[in-house]
């Protein structure tokens, strides 16, 4: 039965989120209620699904990772994303831990919790949807929700061996999701196969009017052209994407990933996408913008962490930002409103986006060519927690692969494409993304699905 399924797993957390840190809290009763309730004849009856902790779900913690909102704030609605996957019979199950409101690759922004890689524990599962990935990789999951603005679904996945897609931006509403850079992002599945990813995606794409940047069109099929295979397609491998910077063993999964595609009728085209060398400038200008308007709202006043015994009201909003906020979200506030200050904002800001339309007709002529793109995901596997530590370029320099679909505004996907040796002797998961052109998902699944 689905309170079974929830049994299982409760048992599976037990033995080993400690070791893993994938959850940061599990409404076990709930969910076990959920499941008694459940319709087994709709699309997910009985499902349980873990959500990332920045997508709210009316009556539970809404943390962010952040200590803002760690001592008992609770959700006072459902997320656009919760109500579409409870209306398709799933079990909402356990939140799972991030990067301090999404800001990271690695989980380590987190401020509340270390989340371990289930291939390797003494290294990162990736970030930010960190929790959402090793909860799946390590079967504390069956599937999961994350967000992705600059990569957090896809690079996670990729680190951990598992299916991660970020949907075109407007597929799915964002109504609900703790807004980072509101341009950028877009909820998606995390989960064990091609086809999972389809049924959820089903589950939460489509119109909402509480979001005005999603899109009001029909939403296909995905599971229906699963298995038409790729034969008769093109496929581009931007020259960009493979030189300087990716470790030759990653470099070499993803060429044997291309190699099968090609094996499997696709023909194989090399393409330029020029602007990519700056798609990490650009995004670190734009994505902390719009979070430090976006994270005014926690001022002590309306949320969570709240100064004690303050001067005056100038006192209170300083000392809560500075208690509640970890560095990493305090260097992007920073950033942003330094990029968005009169006599900086032309010469930053303003130049960034028009950068942005510049990657973004990159891809519209590469999709003049071709049906699809195949990159690498992430340069190198994941590497030791604590690695860099004090390093947030090395960080952000290797978002490079991932951050010009968000800018793009294209879908993507991050499939298993094989494993590299550790020097301790672990196996790290490495994946192959796939890019799509704007709402072109089906096509985006089909060749995931040929890719797996
Ligand atoms: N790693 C990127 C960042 O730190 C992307 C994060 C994300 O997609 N939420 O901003």
């Amino acid at each position: 039965t689905a309170v079974d399924i929830v049994d299982a797993l409760a048992a599976s957390i037990s033995a080993r989120n400690g070791e893993i840190g994938a959850y940061l809290s599990t409404n076990l009763d709930d969910a076990r209620a959920q499941a008694a309730a459940a319709d087994l004849s709709k699309p997910l009856g009985g499902i349980p699904i873990a959500l990332k902790d920045n997508i709210n779900v009316l009556g539970q913690p809404c943390t962010c990772g952040s200590k803002f909102l760690a001592n008992g704030y609770t959700s006072p609605y459902d997320a656009h994303v919760t109500g579409r996957l409870r209306e398709a019979g799933a079990v909402l199950f356990g939140r799972t831990n991030l990067d301090e409101f999404a800001m990271g690759s690695a989980t380590e922004n987190s401020a509340l919790q270390v989340t371990r890689n289930p291939h390797d524990t003494s290294r990162i599962p990736g970030g930010s949807s960190g929790g959402s990935a090793a909860a799946v990789a390590a079967d504390l999951a069956i599937a999961a929700l994350g967000s992705d603005t600059g990569g957090s679904i896809r690079q996670p996945a990729s680190h951990c061996g598992v299916v991660g897609l970020k949907p075109s931006y407007g597929r799915v509403s964002r109504y609900g999701l703790v807004a980072f850079a509101s341009s950028l992002d877009q909820i998606g599945p995390m989960t064990k196969s091609v086809a999972d990813a389809a049924l959820l995606l089903q589950a939460i794409a489509g119109p909402d009017h509480r979001d005005s940047t999603c899109l009001n069109v029909p939403v296909p099929d995905y599971s229906a052209d699963l298995a038409k295979g790729v034969a008769g397609m093109k496929l581009g491998i931007p020259k960009e994407y493979f030189g300087e910077g990716i470790d030759p063993e990653v470099r070499a999964r993803v060429e044997a990933a291309v190699k099968r595609l090609e094996a499997a009728g696709a023909e194989i085209v090399e393409i330029s996408l020029p602007h990519t060398e700056h798609a990490v400038a650009t995004y670190y200008i734009i994505a902390p913008a719009e979070a430090s308007s976006n994270l005014s709202r926690f001022d002590g006043i309306r949320y969570g962490q709240r100064a004690a015994n303050p001067a005056d009201l100038l006192d209170l909003y300083k000392r809560s930002r500075e208690d509640g906020f970890g560095p990493e979200v305090k260097r992007r506030i920073i950033l942003g409103t330094y990029v968005l200050s009169s006599g900086y904002y032309d010469a930053y800001y303003t130049r960034a986006q028009k950068v942005r339309t510049l990657i973004r007709r990159d891809f519209e002529d590469a999709f003049q060519q071709v049906d699809a793109i195949l990159t690498p995901v992430a340069p190198s596997p994941a590497r030791k927690i604590g690695e860099f530590a004090d390093d947030p370029l090395h960080e952000y320099l290797s978002d490079i692969f991932t951050l010009g679909p968000n800018l793009a505004g294209l879908c993507a996907i991050s499939v298993p494409a094989g494993t590299v040796a550790s020097d301790s002797g672990t196996q790290l998961p490495v994946g192959l993304q796939i890019l799509a052109p704007h709402m072109a998902e089906s096509t985006l699944l089909r060749v995931a699905k040929a890719a797996e």
